[in-house]
């Protein structure tokens, strides 16, 4: 049987999965990366070392099973998105690290909606077309070099696969490409028509000689350089990590949503083949396209803290010994006692977008204990995960899910009975791999749908309205105290 693989280039660490066309996962690898932090609110990673990292996990996932590269049919990437990286074409070296999507230094004082009907997203720290310019105009001589088309610009994705298809080796034959869901992260990229917008990228400062070409995600990119791990392979899917786990996810028709619990917590929604821009401060996103086929959009909402308030009590307060505790603590007691977490550690973002907000603890009295706080924390995930629904509208009748998080069954269970739908979780939750594998697997027509990701669990709703509504109410007024403060 031909086998699949797929590359996950994440925040982290870089991932290789080798799965056969079933879905089964028969060999992975995995490389962990330094994470760069010059100054407060800057990231950046080493483009070198994510390189490096992509190649020995390839290779090692290769060993581990003694898998022949003969039986590699494709590869697939899904890759953190928004994160840019600008090289020099003949050498392929960088000119300055690579900024992550969490690095704030491209926060400016302007309004953030400016840009929002053309791009689909909100001009603030994110995209990464201004994250390209700070590089252009604050590395000596990046901009004449620029200029000169002596330079590179990319997302991880289009760096990868320079370097996958000739790199510094053979720069002659390195294909410089992104798929539309990583050009739609740049804010430099027409929704609709889905090039480059010449008049933003004159306004953002980048010159749109140095973007890579942009292709549908699911298609043809170009084959592997011959000497090399996995030489001549083709490379046929190519997804941002949100837009992987939701195609992974199967969530392929209109309104399909999945949503991720990792530290944050990502949703996104199909809204099919027209883009749906948000009055309520979703961004909107080309979820895929398959080649010859209409792009496909997606509605986007994501809430800063997830799991990271669980390892907020575990960490700082130190009430958990394991974020796994916060489950067997929480099913000791019956509801949280009458405490809200509003955990605005950062300000809210979707869908209220106060950045000023703080988070509070309210509601306690003297019977509160540790259980009780677990329970809030678990609360507050479901409550901020109702809020993006329905903002998003869409009225989705069942929630996918995936993500660390999602392995707390009671987390589940509260999560379906605070939005009073399913919420369904597969067996296997590595669906950002498994969507970079399905779009890999689909370019060469050697499947028609997303990779199986084996049995589901469904959690239904068992709560009864009024007792939601008061739930909801109490969260309502804990937020209004959180926005009070700020
Ligand atoms: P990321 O991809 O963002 O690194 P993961 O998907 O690996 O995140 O999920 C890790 C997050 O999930 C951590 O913030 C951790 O605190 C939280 N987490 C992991 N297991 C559980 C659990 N059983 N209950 C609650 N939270 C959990």
């Amino acid at each position: 049987m031909p086998l699949l693989a797929a590359i996950d280039q994440g925040t982290t660490s870089t991932r290789v999965f080798i799965t056969d066309a079933d879905g089964a996962v028969v060999s992975q690898a995995q490389f962990e990366h330094a994470q760069h932090m010059p100054r407060q609110g800057w990231v950046e990673h080493d483009p070198v070392e994510i390189w490096r990292n992509t190649r020995k996990a390839l290779v090692a996932a290769l060993a581990d099973k003694d898998i022949s590269e003969q039986d590699i049919a494709a590869l697939g990437i899904s890759n953190q998105r928004e994160t840019a990286v600008i090289w020099d074409k003949r050498t392929g070296k960088p000119v300055y690290n690579a900024i992550v999507w969490q690095d704030t230094r491209t926060n400016h004082g302007g309004d953030p909606a400016k840009y929002l009907h053309r791009t689909g997203l909100l001009h603030n720290s994110y995209p990464a077309g201004p994250k390209w310019a700070w590089i252009l105009d604050n590395v000596a001589g990046a901009r004449e070099r620029a200029e000169r088309g002596e330079l590179l610009a990319g997302t991880i994705d289009t760096w990868l696969i320079w370097n996958l298809t000739g790199g510094g080796k053979d720069p002659a034959n390195a294909l410089h490409l992104t798929d539309v869901t990583n050009a739609s992260r740049t804010l430099l990229m027409d929704l609709r028509t889905l090039e480059w917008d010449e008049e933003l990228c004159r306004e953002l400062g980048v010159p749109v000689g140095i973007l890579p070409e942009i292709r549908p995600s699911i298609g043809e990119f170009g084959r592997i350089r011959r000497r090399g791990p996995l030489g001549g392979i083709p490379i046929t899917g190519v997804l941002g990590d949100q837009q992987a786990a939701l195609f992974g996810q199967q969530c392929l028709g209109e309104n399909d949503a999945k949503m991720t619990y990792g530290t944050g917590l990502f949703m996104l929604l199909n809204t099919g083949t027209t883009p749906r821009i948000s009055d309520t401060g979703m961004l909107t996103t080309v979820a895929y396209q398959r080649e010859g086929e209409a792009p496909v959009y997606a509605q986007e909402g994501s809430v800063a803290v997830g799991g990271s308030l669980i390892q907020w009590l575990r960490d700082q307060l130190g009430i958990l010994r394991t974020a796994e505790e916060s489950e067997s603590l929480a099913a000791q007691v019956p509801d949280s006692g009458g405490v809200t977490i509003v955990p605005a550690f950062s300000g809210l973002f979707a869908p209220r977008w106060r950045p000023d907000a703080r988070g509070i603890i309210c509601g306690l009295t003297r019977f509160v204990d540790r259980r009780h706080i677990a329970r809030a924390a678990l609360e507050a995930t479901c409550l901020q995960t109702l809020e993006v629904v329905r903002a998003m509208g869409g009225d989705p009748n069942q929630l996918k899910v995936d993500g660390g998080m999602t392995s707390n069954n009671l987390l589940m269970q509260m999560q379906a009975d605070i939005l009073g739908i399913d919420v369904v979780r597969p067996a296997n939750i590595e669906t950002t791999v498994m969507g970079a594998a399905s779009a890999a697997a689909m370019g060469i027509s050697l499947i028609d749908a997303p990779l199986d990701l084996g049995a589901t669990t469904t959690f239904q709703s068992k709560m009864a309205g009024p007792d939601r509504d008061r739930l909801i109410a109490r969260w309502e007024d804990a937020v209004a105290r959180a926005l009070e403060q700020a």
